[in-house]
């Protein structure tokens, strides 16, 4: 008789719990995996794909208004948020079922139900308890509001995927990418938006002058964007809510999105039985093979709060089943990973920020151009498109791409295999451009800006 009952145990079918369970499945072990809500995690439920889904809905707004330009004429035109959401929904069912499916060809059991461990190889879930030589650990992470009056009044943005009915006027608190993304989508669809947070900027963490030029662009399209301020109180009034800001302003609004970060999913799952350390934030330290402290036990995504994104979540369940159960010890790589806010317009970055690139490496050449995008040379849209490169002094090395504009997720995907690849700037020079596109300008780039020390002295 086998001494466990299994050979992985998998908590959490999302991104990585799934690539895991099924990889693991693929070279031979017998695999379960457990949900507690619906397969796919966060992102196929209440994150990437509805999100998507959803700012595509906002762009046709815009596009509408644009085609006149270009010769077209169209008739009346509204927008139905249920037909939207229940769209999204049928597509949602179905990748549920999608994962299913992979699952279960690939042989991996699903248990349904809310998984806990009681010691470092014996789970409870569905009113059983099962034993396995490894578990992982893919609980994702949850929504985080702070506390304060009122703040049950808010909602979250797992919330705002189920609305049944379109907020008029609708705060956004926050100044991560999810906030700013809901920004866009809820303006793009006709809501009122404003957007407030407690710092300077938004989207810390991204170079600076994408933050200023998108906050630019946003404020240009009529976002009411608020910086150096924060929700002191939220009240019922009537049909309505009342956010008071700690400027003293009282803003009448029909929801207040909490965009406010997120935690580890770490708590009641029976860690402390297990002996699983936890970091300062509640997140599953682990060593660079995703091993927690207790050996049997790794952990993948954003339960370790490493890099907090799908396909890095994927390829640390890869990387997990590899070395379990694959023969090949295999690291995560958490270098040069590419990433993108779907903001209006968009933003892709990799790499290095120019601000950091000046902190680790000293000596670095930036080049820059800002410009208004072909498509709104008919339009006269006042909106602009920025590309940014960083580069090494000392190699040559481009260390940093970041733009702001149309499908700079898409067009940042590629310069980041370059990147990866160690691609100079003489390398970006040799390349032709394709033209007319945006994504020629990071190809044809030749005059650095003037070091920071002398910028301003002309
Ligand atoms: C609004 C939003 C937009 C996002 N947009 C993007 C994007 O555009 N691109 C991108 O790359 N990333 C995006 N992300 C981040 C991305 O969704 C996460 O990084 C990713 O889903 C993490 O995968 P995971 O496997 O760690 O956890 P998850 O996908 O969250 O999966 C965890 C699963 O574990 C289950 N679970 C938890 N506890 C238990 C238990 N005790 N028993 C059984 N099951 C349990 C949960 O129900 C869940 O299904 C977004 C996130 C949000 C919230």
């Amino acid at each position: 008789m086998a001494e466990f009952d299994y050979d992985l145990f998998t908590i959490g079918a999302g991104s990585g719990g799934v690539r895991a369970s099924r990889m693991a499945a693929s070279f031979g072990a017998r695999v379960a995996v457990a949900e507690d809500k619906r397969l796919g995690g966060t992102c196929v439920n209440v994150g990437c794909i509805p999100k998507k889904l959803m700012v595509y809905a906002s762009h046709y707004g815009t596009d509408f208004a644009d085609m006149a330009a270009y010769g077209w004429t169209v008739g009346p035109r509204s927008f139905d948020w249920a037909t939207l959401l229940a769209n999204k929904d049928r597509e949602i069912a179905r990748l549920n079922g999608v994962y299913g499916d992979i699952l279960q060809r690939h042989g991996v059991e699903i248990v349904e139900g809310r998984a806990r461990l009681l010691d470092a190889n014996t789970v409870e879930v569905a009113g059983r308890r099962v034993t396995a030589r490894y578990v992982l650990l893919a609980t994702g992470s949850l929504p985080f509001v702070p506390e304060g009056p009122g703040c049950e009044l808010a909602i979250t943005s797992n919330d705002i995927f189920f609305l049944p009915k379109q907020p008029e006027r609708v705060l956004v608190v926050g100044g991560g990418y999810i906030a700013v993304e809901f920004a866009g989508i809820l303006h793009g669809l006709g809501s009122h938006v404003t957007q407030i947070y407690r710092s300077e900027l938004f989207l810390r963490g991204f170079d600076d002058d994408v933050r200023t030029v998108l906050a630019e662009e946003m404020r240009k399209q009529g976002i009411d964007l608020r910086f150096n301020v924060n929700v002191t109180a939220i009240e019922r009034r009537g049909e309505a809510l009342a956010a008071t800001l700690t400027d003293g302003t009282v803003l009448e609004v029909d929801q207040v999105l909490a965009a406010t970060g997120r935690v580890p999913n770490t708590r009641g799952i029976g860690l402390e039985e297990a002996g699983v350390k936890l970091d300062a934030v509640g997140a599953v330290l682990v060593d660079d093979f995703s091993c927690s402290s207790t050996p049997s036990i790794y952990a993948v995504g954003d339960v370790t709060d490493r890099i907090n994104l799908t396909p890095v979540a994927i390829h640390e369940g890869a990387a997990v089943a590899t070395t379990l159960f694959g023969g090949k010890p295999t690291k995560p790589d958490h270098a040069g990973v590419p990433s993108a806010v779907f903001s209006h317009p968009n933003v892709g970055t990799v790499g290095l920020t120019e601000a950091e690139a000046r902190r680790v490496l000293g000596k670095v050449d930036v080049y820059r151009t800002r410009f208004r995008p072909l498509k709104h040379t008919l339009t006269g849209r006042d909106e602009t498109t920025l590309m940014k490169l960083v580069v090494s002094c000392a190699d040559g090395r481009v260390v940093g791409c970041h733009m702001v504009g149309p499908d700079a997720g898409e067009i940042i995907q590629g310069f980041a295999v370059a990147m990866k690849c160690g691609a100079t700037k003489a390398q970006f020079d040799a390349t032709i451009g394709i033209h007319p596109t945006a994504a020629e300008e990071l190809v044809t780039m030749r005059d650095p800006l003037p070091p920071p020390e002398l910028a301003g002295s002309e």
